[in-house]
């Protein structure tokens, strides 16, 4: 793209716009001095995008002297994106405003009937007049199902990367963050410089001396801890069961020294500050977490202290984080506005 072409500027202006109203209501000469773009320009820009039912003119600005301006919020009811989380034993299908707040959301077995369910779904939460579908988001990247069953356009989310997302989400900037996501498999993301990396090996760090991995390597991680091993050792019958019945709480321990070996080693090499568990198998008590910590901090070289952190959003950080990783890229853009924002001011970039 161009961005010197009025056509791409104004385009632009409007996404930044969105973005900013993103963070809450604000004023047309609040958006003109926060975005540098002058009044008649926003003004303008604010008249056509509350024609197209993307923003809307909500009550008056509280303080400041002279004429209040009438406050402008991002419809939230314009538009829909869909987030499908699929398991090894459910499939679950929600759908966002494009504040990204969960409308509805269902979960079904995977019996055989999962793509009827998935389909019949869909039609439901589409459902309205005037409302637009924006895309949708998979987690995790590789699920089996046709594509055509996913409302388009499709991006594909790993795992790790959606938690990490609803965790930022409401926890504000994370930086040098080692993201676990811990459910019916291992993943890994970090933060840094406010991009989030996806790090697939990590699942398949060596956390043991022996084990067979279905990666065809032995003493993964994957394969001493993970909630599909723990399920078959224990007979629990979903990951979330594993961490919810205390019953499990003596395999979630044992478990616990192959996750602090690899959590140790990773952290080291990735130069990570904190580390949070993310997944199915986060929500464990405050007890199961002063163990893990109390691991990791022996296994780390003395005066090196890495928090252990559990995840804010629990369950439903995988949706919401999903729902907000199709927002960034389907709706408010983001990567472009940031790839902009180093372009116009390259020192902001590093
Ligand atoms: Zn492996």
């Amino acid at each position: 793209m161009d961005f010197s072409k009025p056509d791409n500027a104004r385009k632009i202006n409007r996404l930044k716009v969105l973005s900013e109203l993103r963070k809450g209501e604000c004023s047309r000469a609040e958006l003109s001095r926060r975005l540098g773009i002058n009044k008649v320009s926003i003004g303008e820009m604010v008249q056509d995008m509350v024609r197209e039912g993307l923003v809307i003119e909500g009550g008056r600005e509280a303080t400041g002297a002279g004429r209040p301006g009438t406050l402008v919020s991002v419809k939230s009811t314009g538009g829909r994106v869909f987030a499908f989380d699929v398991r090894a034993r459910s499939v679950s299908v929600s759908v966002s405003d494009t504040l990204g707040r969960i409308l509805r959301f269902e979960r079904y077995p995977r019996d055989g009937h999962e793509e009827e369910n998935i389909h019949h779904a869909v039609a439901r939460m589409s459902a309205g007049d005037g409302v637009r579908i924006y895309g949708s988001a998979l987690v995790p990247s590789e699920c089996g199902l046709p594509e055509s069953l996913f409302p388009a356009p499709l991006i594909r989310i790993p795992r790790a990367i959606a938690e990490a997302e609803a965790e930022i989400a409401s926890a504000g900037k994370l930086d040098d963050c080692l993201f676990i996501s811990w459910s019916d498999t291992f993943d890994a993301a970090i933060c840094s410089s406010g991009s989030l990396r996806h790090l697939p090996y990590l699942a398949h760090m060596k956390a043991q001396k022996d084990g067979e991995c279905t990666c065809g390597g032995r003493g993964c991680l994957e394969a001493a801890a993970s909630g599909r091993v723990l399920m078959e050792r224990t007979g629990a019958t979903s990951a979330r069961d594993l961490a919810r019945n205390s019953g499990y709480a003596s395999a979630i321990k044992e478990a616990m020294r192959p996750l602090a070996m690899a959590l140790s080693e990773a952290v080291q090499a990735l130069s990570a500050s904190s580390v949070m568990i993310t997944g199915d198998i986060s929500q464990l008590p405050d007890q199961a977490y002063a163990y893990l910590q109390g691991l990791v901090s022996s296994l780390l070289p003395p005066g090196r202290e890495v928090p252990v952190y559990r995840s804010l959003s629990g369950e439903k950080g995988t949706r919401e984080g999903a729902a907000a990783a199709a927002l960034n890229e389907l709706f408010y853009r983001t990567d472009l506005l940031r790839t902009l924002a180093v372009i116009e001011n390259p020192s902001c970039g590093l």
